[in-house]
């Protein structure tokens, strides 16, 4: 929980401050309102979610009878809570046999890093899992996820660069059966620039892997970068039209006073953000947690 405090250390300072600025005034009033409208804008959560969330504590305040701006408070981080427990954040498990997990995103949003880092946690907690380089379009791409395998001690299955990326995702499948692997994470190109080709590749990805396990892929996560903001909505609502996205990765909370995002990727898009990324080392990776974000944010 300390790792995730201090991971969200600028998005509480910046919500705290705005906040408690919202609080000085002691009587509820129309400013009391605006001013928490602005600390819920200020840690991004959108409009759509701010304005959401203030119609909610109005209507809570009249309903409660509440008198003094600090009621609010509790109000607002239970509003936020339970919009964060409306979707499911538990990774979908195979319990015996092999889960396979498809990670999409733009490039540089720290795809390659958060299957290190979930290789890793997988392995820590006893897995036998591998690893497939299906971003066949760089090459930096492929070194970078063997860079990881090796420091998560697991096996990447790769190919040259400009292959096939579901040939190689189809390897990876065969090589994970016979060596009895738990999970298999797939890596896969992000060229935003060319929709249609990513469209039709992830399509194709995604065919070779059902015809081999029929209820795979187990988990589509979409992982984000949460110093773009709202951006990052905007790619989320692409995502979701061309994949099958089943959970969201939101990375470098610790760079950003901008992690409101969860909530508003929560409400807007009802897909649940599953996991966190909370800096560059192999264990800041973090499940998400609704109760321990709330935790986190709130003074
Ligand atoms: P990809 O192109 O999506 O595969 O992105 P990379 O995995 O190469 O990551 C891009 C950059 O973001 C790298 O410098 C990573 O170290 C960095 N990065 C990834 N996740 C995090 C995070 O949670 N926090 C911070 N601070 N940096 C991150």
């Amino acid at each position: 929980f300390e790792r995730l405090k201090d991971g969200l250390s600028k998005t509480r300072q910046r919500f705290t401050e705005r906040v408690e600025s919202a609080l000085f005034r002691r009587k509820i009033d129309a400013q009391v309102y605006e001013e928490l409208e602005d600390a819920l804008l200020a840690a991004d959560m959108g409009v759509a979610t701010s304005q959401y969330l203030l119609e909610r504590i109005e209507k809570e305040a009249r309903k409660q009878k509440l008198s003094t701006a600090d009621q609010l408070i509790p109000v607002l981080r239970q509003l936020i809570v339970d919009i964060l427990h409306e979707n499911p954040t538990a990774m979908n498990m195979v319990d015996t046999g092999l889960t396979i997990v498809l990670l999409v995103g733009v490039n540089g949003v720290g795809k390659t890093t958060t299957i290190g880092k979930m290789a890793h946690y997988y392995r820590s907690q006893g897995k036998k899992v591998m690893l497939a380089a299906g971003d066949t379009f760089r090459a930096a791409a492929i070194e970078q996820l063997v860079v990881w395998g090796e420091r998560a001690g697991v096996e990447v299955i790769r190919q040259t660069t400009g292959s096939d990326a579901a040939a190689v995702i189809y390897d990876a499948i065969a090589a994970a059966r016979s060596r009895k692997v738990d999970i298999l994470f797939c890596d896969t190109a992000g060229r935003l620039q060319n929709k249609t080709h990513l469209m039709a590749e992830l399509e194709k990805i995604y065919r070779v892997i059902t015809r081999e396990i029929p209820d795979a892929p187990h988990e589509v996560l979409l992982v984000l970068d949460a110093t773009t903001g709202q951006n990052a909505i905007v790619q989320a609502k692409l995502f979701k039209e061309i994949a099958h996205v089943s959970g969201i990765v939101l990375t470098k909370l610790d760079g950003t006073a901008k992690g409101g995002v969860i909530i508003a990727i929560n409400q807007e898009l009802g897909i649940p953000v599953k996991w966190i990324g909370i800096g560059e080392q192999k264990d800041d990776l973090q499940p998400f947690s609704a109760d321990e974000f709330a935790k986190a944010l709130f003074p």
